[in-house]
């Protein structure tokens, strides 16, 4: 028998609840607008409308892949940050929330002259875009460790017409010259520690362990970026990066050793420690 909208909707709420997912009612809406085309209001417009022979079996399709856990973003192929829609793909991090963070702090530290900022381990390009989306006049090179990420970035770029951002592929620095430096550098570089539980459960564990994980208690990737940003960071420029809720006091310990000033750590929205920033003055 072929279900109405609604019918379909509960039963494959229940499926997802009962597999474990903890957004049943989200996973099965934006699911089934992508098996038919449709916008989320479609849904509500229609409740008891039924769907064509081919819509049902595309629908079955992406809930037997949600059904084993794998990530929504990477069945859609989409994630929204700081409401750009971005293409996502397995070799990248799922943007999440929590960096929209990052952005917000990085956009108060970006002097108000055109300048150059840089996004390091950019994988979607999510940071690099936001920030380029929302200073037309600064340009944003954002490296990824992965071409395929470098170029998916720059696909994402074309596609949202951000004109005033660009991206490399490389080892962190690696890609710029020695002398090139920048008013403000970001990043979300991999911060688990190797043997943290959390990485078998839910989305990471469909995520490039190259993206999530790092060496010394996931400090190794942090430590990198602070020693090296002193060469790549103007006078009074800023180094803001993200990181564990529990690693806040070590990421400060990081950059007073390395002798940044102004070291300070903020909270993300669920008033956890996120983020910690220094500036370099050179
Ligand atoms: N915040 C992500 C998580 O804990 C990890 C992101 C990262 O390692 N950069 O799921």
């Amino acid at each position: 028998m072929l279900l109405p909208i609604d019918a379909l909707l509960k039963q494959a709420i229940e499926q997802l609840a009962e597999a474990g997912s903890e957004s049943p009612h989200i996973d099965a809406a934006v699911l089934l607008c992508h098996a038919i085309d449709k916008p989320r209001s479609y849904l509500l417009t229609w409740p008891e409308k039924t769907l064509e022979p081919a819509q049902y079996t595309a629908f079955d399709a992406l809930m037997a892949r949600r059904l084993t856990g794998e990530p929504v973003a990477y069945i859609i192929g989409e994630r929204e940050f700081w409401s750009l829609p971005l293409k996502v793909a397995p070799h990248t991090l799922i943007p999440r929330p929590d960096t929209e963070r990052l952005v917000e702090l990085a956009l108060d530290k970006i002097p108000a002259n055109a300048c150059d900022v840089l996004d390091l381990g950019t994988g979607t390009g999510a940071i690099a875009l936001a920030l380029a989306s929302e200073r037309r006049d600064i340009m944003v090179s954002g490296i990824d460790l992965r071409p395929e990420a470098a170029a998916l970035a720059e696909a994402n770029r074309a596609n949202l017409h951000i004109p005033n951002a660009r991206f490399l592929s490389g080892s962190w620095y690696s890609p710029l010259a020695d002398d090139e430096q920048f008013a403000v550098i970001v990043s979300n570089p991999p911060y688990i520690d190797e043997h943290d539980p959390h990485l078998a459960q839910g989305d990471v564990r469909f995520e490039p362990k190259s993206a999530l994980v790092a060496k010394d208690n996931g400090l190794a990737d942090i430590r990198v970026i602070s020693e090296q940003g002193r060469k790549h960071l103007s006078a009074g420029g800023w180094l803001l990066m993200e990181h564990g809720f529990e690693q806040g006091e070590a990421v400060r310990e990081i950059l007073h050793s390395l002798g940044y000033a102004e070291v300070a750590t903020a909270q993300d929205y669920a008033g956890l420690d996120r983020v910690t920033m220094g500036c370099w003055q050179g």
